[in-house]
């Protein structure tokens, strides 16, 4: 099973490692890739350069090996679709079950990313709750995985909802907080804070 979790990661914080390991572990995985977005479509791009938030994702994830970065999105200079990024991982990949890993809110606006119903033939979805944030009912409701069956039996279609220890972390928090000259190592850990601080 490959799982694959993309986001701006603007910067990558202390919610995302928590949900990588989670998911590693209740599910059996060997390893969770984080994927960096070059161009992020579904929003504002990020003042801070692709290169530094993928340097402080390696940052984030170097005591747990389990967790890796692939820099596709970087690698391929044009805006990140997750519909592009994961037609690649299926030809490298034809019969391995892919899962895509997402928070709640991601998930809601999933109708409006660029050929959901492509993606879901692609690959599986993990859900990921949380905090204060609540499932919106929408139209791929019958690709939700039913009581009794196991995501790794399918290798694309389903939808998983992975029910987290809450994490509050968020970027937008963290982007807050360094603004205000306020505290965030609840949310970052120490070596990424050292690399921002040293910019
Ligand atoms: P921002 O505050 O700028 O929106 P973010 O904290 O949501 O950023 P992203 O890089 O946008 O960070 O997130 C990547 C993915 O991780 C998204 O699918 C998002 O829903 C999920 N995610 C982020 N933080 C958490 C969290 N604390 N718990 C569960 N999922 C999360």
């Amino acid at each position: 099973m490959i799982a694959l979790f993309g986001g701006t990661f603007n910067p990558v914080h202390n919610g995302h490692v928590a949900l990588a390991r989670e998911v590693c572990q209740t599910y059996g995985l060997n390893s969770v890739e984080f994927v960096p977005s070059f161009v992020s479509v579904h929003r504002a791009q990020p003042r801070v350069s692709p290169d530094d938030r993928r340097r402080m994702i390696e940052l984030a994830i170097r005591d747990y090996p389990e967790l890796f970065v692939n820099d596709c999105e970087l690698r391929r200079d044009t805006p990140s679709y997750t519909v592009d990024t994961l037609t690649e991982t299926r030809r490298q990949h034809p019969d391995d079950s892919i899962c895509w890993l997402l928070g709640v809110d991601a998930f809601n606006g999933f109708n409006s990313w660029k050929q959901p119903h492509e993606i879901l033939r692609l690959a599986n979805l993990i859900v990921c709750l949380r905090p204060g944030v609540d499932m919106h009912a929408h139209e791929f409701g019958r690709h939700f995985l039913q009581p009794g069956e196991s995501l790794s039996a399918f290798t694309a279609g389903r939808i998983a909802v992975f029910a987290m220890q809450p994490n509050p972390c968020s970027s937008t928090w963290i982007r807050q907080q360094l603004k205000a000259g306020q505290p965030v190592d609840e949310c970052l850990p120490a070596p990424v804070i050292d690399f921002i601080q040293n910019r």
